[in-house]
């Protein structure tokens, strides 16, 4: 067995001054204790017990070029002795907003945030002054961040969660006023008919729609055929907009995000996470129209450390990094993740273990189902939740760290070393399961 002695010592203290031992609720999630890491180079993690993990996690996204890529922290040394916050703006910002908008798809003007949380928040108050209109769409097991507004059915217990054609909102924790969820309807994921039933009960006051446009967080589903361009033609034929969260997908499911991918354009669209490769950025993109209303409807979004020098100067690194050699970075991690996948099917069926291994070659998760793949939320909670976290465990200790809900992150440090590494990791971890 792994030893983390250290870990469990650490967790101990640190609980008697920081609230529940972490500073996310997120990281609860780990066993034996909420581990503690000491440093992170390429595809692996080295915690202080000395264990060595090949990392999945990647921080929950961001390390898209693994853990400290060299010309990414070069770039942000170079930065550091220039500033940090200037309360102004500054040439890096400008040469960042002007390469987004050339790169990402109806990107006609961006605005900085720092988090994923805020610049959702960004995005919905920009709708709704858009529109005039107040309630947002959202989708059951759709996650947003943990903001009052957003923080609603992203994992409903399915007991309080309604029939599945009309879900009822699920405020997801203590604390958030009852009244943020009269602004919000929430539906079934992948299912138009479900959308167009909303946009009737709820005819006129729909300002936006906003989704994960590959499910991730509420289980790895891809949008079946055609239902991201209905949802926009939906949007357009009732005046609302069409925002895409791409906090995940964003410069991970290609170098134009889900959009590019799948040849959809949203009204807007919300970046983090991998865009600045760790360091705290993100941003909304969209039609010049709306995001416009910033400058001259007095649309107040602020936030002091936005565009800060350090994390622009990590997000135009990464561009540089993630667009060189003309679409061949993305090619080679998709042609990685595949292998990785197939890999995984394939040791599945040896073990005769009914296991599923569906999303992007990017960002994947493992289901322990004999079903088929699940497309939303409702079908993702069915599959086998304690078998995953047995899955997640067993590879734990061959040193593979996946998420607590099985899903894997790949980044561009995840060379054909590591994954031959992890599919013999993988293969252990399978044995020791029976
Ligand atoms: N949207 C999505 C799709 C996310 O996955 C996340 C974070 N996991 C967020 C928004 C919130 O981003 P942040 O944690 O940076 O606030």
């Amino acid at each position: 067995m792994r030893d983390y002695a250290k870990s469990v010592e650490l967790y101990g203290r640190t609980r008697e001054h920081l609230a529940g031992g972490v500073s996310s609720n997120v990281r609860y999630a780990s066993t034996p204790v909420p581990l503690f890491f000491e440093r992170g180079e390429g595809a692996r993690l080295h915690d202080v017990d000395g264990n060595i993990h090949m990392d999945y996690v990647l921080g929950n996204g961001p390390a898209i070029l693994g853990h400290a890529p060299r010309p990414v922290i070069e770039a942000v040394a170079r930065s550091l002795s220039d500033g940090q916050v200037y309360a102004a703006q500054h040439p890096r910002e400008a040469e960042l907003a002007e390469r987004l908008c050339r790169l990402l798809p109806g990107a006609q003007l961006v605005r900085f945030a720092t988090s994923g949380t805020e610049a959702v928040l960004m995005a919905l108050r920009l709708a709704r002054a858009f529109t005039g209109r107040e309630k947002i769409l959202k989708f059951e097991g759709h996650y947003h961040g943990w903001s009052d507004q957003a923080y609603i059915s992203a994992r409903p217990s399915l007991n309080e969660a309604g029939p599945a054609e009309s879900p009822v909102p699920v405020a997801g924790s203590p604390g958030m006023p009852r009244s943020v969820l009269d602004d919000v309807v929430v539906a079934g994921w992948n299912d138009l008919e479900a959308v167009a039933a909303a946009f009737d009960r709820h005819r006129g006051e729909i300002a936006g729609v906003l989704m994960e446009p590959v499910m991730v967080n509420g289980g790895a589903a891809l949008p079946v055929e055609g239902y991201l361009a209905g949802v926009r033609n939906l949007c357009r034929s009732h005046g609302a907009l069409f925002i895409c969260d791409e906090v995940i997908t964003g410069f991970r499911a290609g170098l134009r995000g889900a959009q590019g991918r799948y040849g959809v354009t949203a009204d807007l669209a919300i970046y983090a996470k991998a865009v600045a490769a760790g360091f705290p950025l993100a941003l909304v993109a969209g039609r010049h129209d709306v995001m416009n209303a910033l400058a001259d409807r007095g649309v107040m979004h602020g936030g002091t450390y936005n565009g800060n020098v350090q994390s622009v100067a990590a997000a135009v690194a990464t561009l540089d990094e993630l667009t060189r050699g003309g679409g061949s970075v993305y090619r080679e991690l998709e042609r990685r993740g595949l292998r990785l996948m197939g890999g995984l099917r394939g040791l599945a069926r040896r073990h005769g273990v009914a296991m599923r291994v569906e999303g992007l070659p990017a960002i994947f998760q493992t289901y322990f189902t004999d079903g088929p793949a699940p497309r939303n939320y409702r079908e993702a909670t069915a599959c086998d939740r304690d078998r995953a976290a047995a899955f997640q465990a067993a590879l734990q200790e061959e040193g593979v760290r996946i998420t607590q809900a099985a899903r894997w992150f790949l980044s561009t440090a995840h060379d054909d070393p590591v994954i031959d590494e992890t599919l013999a990791a993988a293969d252990r971890a399978f044995a020791a399961m029976r």
